[in-house]
């Protein structure tokens, strides 16, 4: 366990004789520091408003305890939030300033190893990360039985429990979410994390309101990264393990080929399209059928829900959803999206250099025209010079040339794979909506269910088709 505090965190040994004089300790100082972090969190949120700037990043103290009868002293435990893989989340008072939270209780020795592994992942990202669309973990108890992660409360729950109630969003109402979720992923991809397990279960709700033109406006969290992945050493660093849920897997995930931090834009492009329709956008009776849809890519936008949806944020679909991870567009070019940003001078041009590219290559004259297009040649040639100095550059002539959306299978392996994630795996007994875990936790996560009925088994196992649901207004 002791990996479970090595990235920026605080480690604090609760030993016995400490534990007596705990009120006048560091430890409980740590504890009791969470006020003036946690007051301006909550006084956003009490004032409907949400700043898009980084929160600075901070120390999480992981405090090792003999047992758990400390926390009962800090805490006042409420009710039941939900079930998790490997033990409950429960809303939590902290007794002295007041502040809910939401603690994530494991047993680890029921949850078994690799379960604690994933666990042990999600809570070194989380150390590591803070940003205001990402779940803040505040601390981390830990005794030799159990591991309790102390979590910002987000009384709104679940995004697919609004969304299934709701039906579906606007397309300012999912404007809104997108900017935040971008906005998140641009964060972590900077830091070299790949979530890898973006959905909308995964998005928690922290607050929301109604403004004046009767709109929903969310506080979402990204939460989950029990899959997540921190690159290591060079920026273009590949993954290569299958893992995910199946209906939000971007099409080189599922192929196993090379794939980079652009399986979350897949994802992205997945959940927006839930938010506007209610629906996936890939559904099918199999695993099989289902992924030869992904490999397809081809977004439906029959239903008449898409009538009132513009083409800008179709376009947008589009973009995400790129077969091709390279001619997909990264989360810095969807936060700066037209279809984000509101800002019309780049309106109806693609946002990624190759599809730039393309674009120039079968219209070269058109770039004649005007200064405003000369500007974005320049940008393009910018643009691309920066992406060969990356070293992630696909040759653009193979690249364009090929039929849109067609997978090109060998340009991710143009850029140097520095494999962090060495496993390999294809989960075949997965369902198209339960997540697939990497092979080396996979294998004793099948073979030990946790709490009853909601364990990682059930996760890999449970039900194999994806049916359309009765949308439902608020
Ligand atoms: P796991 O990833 O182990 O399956 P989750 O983190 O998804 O567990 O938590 C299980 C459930 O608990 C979630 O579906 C959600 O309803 C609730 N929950 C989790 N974290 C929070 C939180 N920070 N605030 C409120 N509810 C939460």
């Amino acid at each position: 366990m002791s990996q479970t505090s090595s990235m920026g965190s605080t480690e604090v040994l609760a030993l016995p004789e400490r534990k007596k004089e705990r009120n006048s300790s560091r430890d409980f100082l740590s504890v009791k520091d969470v006020p003036s972090r946690t007051l301006s969190v909550e006084r956003k949120a009490s004032q409907q408003q949400w700043n898009r700037g980084n929160i600075t990043e901070g120390k999480i103290p992981h405090i090792r305890m003999d047992n758990g009868a400390a926390i009962e002293e800090i805490y006042t435990f409420g009710r039941v939030l939900g079930q998790g893989s490997f033990g409950l989340v429960v809303e939590a008072t902290n007794k002295e300033t007041e502040t809910k939270w939401a603690i994530k209780k494991v047993n680890k020795e029921k949850a078994g190893s690799s379960a604690v592994k994933l666990l042990e992942r999600e809570v070194n990202i989380l150390k590591s990360v803070r940003h205001e669309h990402i779940i803040h973990l505040e601390q981390v108890f830990e005794t030799p039985k159990k591991m309790y992660l102390v979590m910002e409360l987000c009384e709104d729950g679940e995004l697919k429990k609004i969304l299934d109630r709701k039906g579906h969003f606007s397309e300012n109402e999912t404007r809104w979410i997108i900017q935040s979720l971008a906005s998140a992923i641009v964060y972590l991809h900077n830091k070299d994390i790949v979530h890898r397990d973006l959905k909308l279960e995964n998005i928690m709700v922290k607050s929301s309101f109604i403004d004046a033109n009767n709109e929903m406006r969310l506080n979402i969290k990204v939460t989950d990264f029990g899959l997540a992945v921190k690159k290591q050493g060079r920026s273009e660093a590949m993954m290569q393990t299958t893992c995910g849920t199946p209906i939000y897997m971007a099409p080189e995930v599922i192929n196993a080929h090379d794939y980079s931090q652009q399986c979350d834009i897949w994802s992205i492009g997945v959940i927006m399209y839930m938010l506007l329709c209610g629906d996936p956008p890939f559904m099918a009776s199999s695993e099989e059928k289902l992924f030869e849809l992904i490999r397809k890519g081809e977004l439906r936008f029959e239903d008449p829900v898409w009538d009132s949806v513009s083409e800008n944020a179709k376009s947008v679909l589009r973009q995400l959803t790129k077969v091709d991870p390279a001619h997909r567009i990264t989360a810095k070019e969807l936060l700066d999206s037209q279809w984000l940003t509101g800002n019309t001078l780049a309106s109806g041009r693609p946002y990624n250099v190759l599809e730039m590219m393309k674009e120039w290559k079968n219209n070269p004259e058109s770039d004649e025209e005007n200064t405003a297009d000369e500007k974005t040649y320049w940008s393009i040639q910018e643009k691309l010079k920066n992406y060969h100095l990356k070293g992630n550059a696909h040759d653009a002539n193979d690249s364009s040339d090929g039929e849109e959306g067609k997978q090109s299978p060998t340009s991710h392996k143009k850029a140097t794979a520095n494999i962090v994630d060495t496993c390999h795996s294809t989960c075949t007994s997965a369902s198209t909506s339960s997540r697939l875990l990497p092979a080396d936790l996979k294998g004793e996560a099948e073979k030990t269910p946790a709490t009853a009925g909601q364990g990682t088994a059930a996760k890999v196992t449970a039900k194999s088709t994806v049916q359309p649901k009765t949308k439902k207004k608020l």
